[in-house]
């Protein structure tokens, strides 16, 4: 079987040291960056550890498409013991950051232990680095970006990044790569939050060469990628709403009705017309990423993707898009998974007959963020 090449690294936020592994025997027998850190959490892991503990690892791994211009291979897993579960979770990641990472040469980085600081790591084909970065305490992922850049250089298409919701142990909480796109599910973003590391950074020159790949099939799949017609690249993910709706499959006011008559203001023509540019991930000509802006307020995110539009939208009975586009930014830039979030928050305007209500919403997420008040229930 075609598989990623290269060692383990297992970096201990605890000592500060680290260490590798050859690794080939799993490389070989499980498929792709998940199969890869799933069974290396799984062996790594104690059966009892605490997800918010020392002894939890995230594995990030990569499959070995990486090195292949190819469509759709622009991702990468995360994997652990998830907070808002306890069991092993894996949560797989979009953007540019599988690249970078693939540039250190290494197949797979497990992060454990759990450091007395709040430090980031900038992982290369030459060592770890640990900054203690407490002046980033609370930061949000933008502005943490903005730190990684000017200290080194590295754009946020090399990072992942803890936000406040994540550094304050919310079990929804994401790590965010990219800028807007997230190892989403889970609480990933708690579990690293708890190990005290606000983000990680990769870069090198050592990506690994993969034998065996087919150079006509690789060519064939770029370009029916790049000629499909998809509805998704007009309006993402979001595009799947009208079915849904038709067929009653939409969750609409928290779960209480499968379909939502205002979703002509929030679906795909709210999309579309708010959309001012494409948007991928590495080499993938499929591109069904959409940033999007309001002029008007001034609001730009990305997309927001379907399950964002329906947690923040109809399953809260809101049905003024700029309002999601911020809820989905607000998420984005604090660190919280928009699915789980989004349908706490509509479980709560449900109890409280507040749906519709987007300015409780956005308090709600702040709140959420920092768990203050109702958001720390
Ligand atoms: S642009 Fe869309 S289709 Fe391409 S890798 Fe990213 S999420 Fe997948």
């Amino acid at each position: 079987m075609i598989h990623a090449e290269g060692p383990l690294l297992s970096v201990d936020v605890d000592s500060q040291e680290t260490t590798e592994a050859e690794v080939d025997d799993v490389l070989a027998s499980y498929v792709g960056g998940r199969g890869v850190g799933t069974k290396l959490a799984h062996d790594r892991i104690p059966f009892d550890a605490d997800p918010f503990g020392p002894d939890n690892s995230l594995v990030f791994a990569v499959g070995p498409l990486q090195t292949s211009m190819m469509s759709y291979t622009g991702r990468i897993s995360c994997t652990g013991l998830s907070p808002l579960t306890d069991g092993l979770l894996s949560s797989n990641a979009g953007g540019f950051i599988s690249r970078p990472f693939y540039d250190t040469g290494y197949a797979a980085v497990e992060v454990t232990g759990e450091s007395d600081e709040l430090v980031g790591l900038v992982v290369t084909d030459e060592g770890v680095s640990f900054e203690p970065v407490p002046e980033l305490e609370s930061a949000t992922v933008s502005e943490t970006n903005e730190y990684i850049e000017s200290e080194h250089g590295l754009d946020e298409s090399h990072t992942a990044v803890v936000g406040p919701a994540g550094e304050n142990g919310v079990r929804f909480a994401a790590i965010i790569t990219s800028g807007s796109r997230a190892f989403g599910r889970g609480g990933l973003g708690a579990a690293l939050g708890a190990k005290n590391v606000k983000y990680l950074a990769f870069d090198g020159d050592s990506r690994p060469d993969v034998e065996g790949l087919d150079d006509e099939l690789v060519r064939e799949i770029h370009t029916e990628a790049s000629e499909s017609g998809s509805p998704m690249k007009d309006a993402g993910t979001v595009s799947v709403s009208d079915y849904a709706n038709a067929v009653g499959a939409l969750p609409t006011r928290y779960f209480e009705e499968l379909s939502y008559d205002e979703l002509d203001e929030i679906g795909s023509a709210a999309v579309i017309e708010h959309k001012y540019k494409k948007g991928t991930c590495s080499s993938c000509a499929f591109a069904c990423k959409l940033p999007t802006r309001d002029e008007e307020s001034g609001i730009e995110t990305e997309g927001p993707e379907y399950e964002t539009m329906m947690s923040f939208g109809s399953n809260a009975a809101v049905d003024d898009f700029v309002a999601i586009m911020k809820s989905n930014e607000l998420c984005d830039e604090y660190g919280l998974d928009t699915i789980s979030c989004g349908d706490a928050v509509a479980a709560y305007l449900a109890a409280e007959d507040e749906f519709g209500n987007a300015e409780l919403v956005h308090e709600l997420i702040e709140k959420i963020a920092h768990r203050e008040g109702v958001g720390d229930t």
